[in-house]
């Protein structure tokens, strides 16, 4: 893809996350099935159902910007999820699994965080208004997620797995 301008650049990044949420709508489903606690289950679960929202809304800003829906390979969020694969493949105590779950899901909201604050900021310069709002949406739902993980991980979860290492 030639980019010669930003908003070249806003598609192709675009692009980026489109494909990234796709391998988290294949993802997620493994996570919540990998989970222990029902809670931390059910939050992979609501967080599935967004993500199918998320990958709406990028297609919609697609529209918008008359370009075409396709994803172009994230390799960071194929990198993220491989690792949380790795972990599910480990043979470990429940607790200890889940707490590494929530590490793994913290890393990808957390790259989802940043890239979709990128585009936001791109998406007012460019004075794409209708995009800003649903980017923002976005942005919104993925640190709600980083939050609740955070406080998944601080109410019990890790706190089991600590307990678990001392049994
Ligand atoms: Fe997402
Ligand atoms: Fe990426
Ligand atoms: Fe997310």
């Amino acid at each position: 893809m030639d980019m010669y301008t930003l908003q070249d650049l806003f598609v192709d990044q675009l692009r980026d996350l489109y494909d990234a949420e796709t391998r988290l709508i294949k993802a997620l489903p493994k996570m919540a099935q990998a989970a222990h606690a029902p809670a931390l289950r059910e939050a992979f679960e609501e967080h599935l159902e967004q993500t199918r929202h998320q990958a709406e809304r990028l297609e919609q800003c697609f529209e918008k910007l008359g370009a075409r829906s396709r994803g172009k390979k994230c390799y960071a969020m194929k990198g993220l999820i491989e690792e949380g694969e790795e972990l599910m493949d480990e043979d470990a105590e429940p607790d200890v699994m889940d707490a590494g779950l929530i590490g793994a899901a913290q890393k990808v909201e957390h790259y989802e965080i940043a890239a979709y604050g990128t585009v936001c900021t791109w998406a007012q310069q460019l004075g794409q208004h209708e995009c800003c709002d649903l980017l923002k949406q976005t942005l919104r739902e993925e640190k709600a997620t980083d939050e609740k993980l955070t406080h998944l991980a601080e109410s019990g979860i890790n706190q089991a797995a600590t307990v678990g290492a001392h049994a």
